[in-house]
């Protein structure tokens, strides 16, 4: 008794009605809404929606059983993972999802709803389309020295492409990577995906990592046109064509440990892995569908088709720790690096003041 009572005033304190579907998200309204709407048209079903930038997970984690949240989307495995981690989602099947998701992308609490390639940006003035046989290994090369530009090692989104290089490589290889990619860095590590290809248009860097859905909305961005001109002045490529094929990541859902609407929630994960929804997902955020016979956006299919990284997304999600430390590692070799630099600055002002006085 006290324990419904405590759930309608939770549910009341949400504005979430009992009989709706309640979803926490880091996917955008933009994305999100339109499929939502469609799904609330064929099913009668009202989607309640929180949009959150952070602490998604931490949040479903406090409310614990009082929790209103019946289903979670996100974006990347580590995210994704970070959620069975924390106990916080429950197991999820259905006919549906095992109809259209293949099983390499989804684990028993959690599953994909798109793909995205993290690509290889060049620019077209000084590099050109990189050769057929370009691998993200080819970044440590020498060549490269000062020319490479990325958003921090810390991201998710690099983090993922670290634990597959260590799943394809070893962690020996994969460090002597990183250290090598490090050395050839035009600038730290800052920004977004976006930002740097907006430095490889103003001449800071030749080449870039970033997520290949970015390209189509940089091509495509009218609020701010002058991505446009950016995007431009790149061309985007897929590594590891003549290897391991180029490293995918997911955006996903999972089904919240304490879901009070389950089999809404499980109508409303089946809906996003239909013909219609998975379509959504490709024109309005040139993403990749996960569901086979569903094609992506025109602007996408232009990019061209390339081998895929056939790595489960699993086996890529075991090295993230390994992927995290490697990246510490590093960042502390740069913290002494600064230290040093600090200490010598400090000797040196006390050392002026010395001849000053
Ligand atoms: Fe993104």
């Amino acid at each position: 008794m006290k324990k419904t009572l405590l759930s309608l005033i939770t549910l009341a304190a949400a504005g979430f009605a009992s009989a709706d579907v309640n979803v926490y998200s880091y996917r955008q309204e933009f994305l999100v809404k339109p499929i939502f709407a469609k799904f609330t048209q064929e099913t009668g079903i009202k989607v309640n929606t929180i949009y959150l930038k952070k602490g998604l997970a931490e949040r479903v984690k406090r409310e614990g059983e009082q929790s209103p949240a019946d289903v979670i989307m996100t974006v990347d495995i580590s995210r994704l993972q970070q959620l069975v981690d924390m106990d916080i989602v429950q197991n999820i099947t259905s006919p549906m999802i095992e109809k259209n998701i293949p099983a390499k992308f989804r684990g028993d609490k959690w599953l994909a709803l798109t793909t995205r390639a993290r690509a290889v940006y060049s620019s077209k003035d000084r590099v050109g389309k990189l050769p057929e046989d370009f691998d993200y290994l080819d970044l440590a090369k020498p060549e490269w020295k000062g020319k490479i530009c990325t958003r921090s090692g810390k991201h998710p989104y690099n983090l993922s492409l670290i634990a597959s290089i260590i799943a394809h490589h070893g962690n020996e290889k994969a460090k002597m990577w990183l250290q090598g990619v490090k050395d050839n860095l035009a600038r730290k590590p800052q920004g977004n995906d976006r930002q740097q290809v907006k430095a490889i248009k103003e001449g800071i860097c030749d080449v870039s990592l970033g997520n290949s859905y970015y390209f189509g909305k940089m091509l495509t961005n009218e609020k701010h046109p002058e991505q446009k001109d950016w995007a431009a002045s790149v061309y985007i490529n897929f590594p590891d064509q003549n290897t391991t094929g180029t490293h995918m990541n997911i955006s996903g859902a999972a089904l919240a440990k304490y879901s009070p609407n389950k089999a809404e929630a499980i109508q409303l994960i089946d809906f996003l892995t239909g013909d219609e929804a998975q379509a959504m997902y490709a024109e309005v955020n040139f993403e990749y569908p996960v569901k086979a016979g569903v094609k992506p956006s025109e602007l996408v299919a232009s990019w061209g088709t390339f081998k895929q990284d056939s790595l489960s997304i699993l086996d890529v999600a075991k090295h993230y720790a390994e992927a995290r430390a490697g990246i510490i590692f590093y960042a502390n070799k740069i913290t002494v690096f600064i230290y040093t630099g600090l200490v010598l600055r400090a000797i040196f002002i006390r050392a002026y003041r010395c001849i000053d006085i």
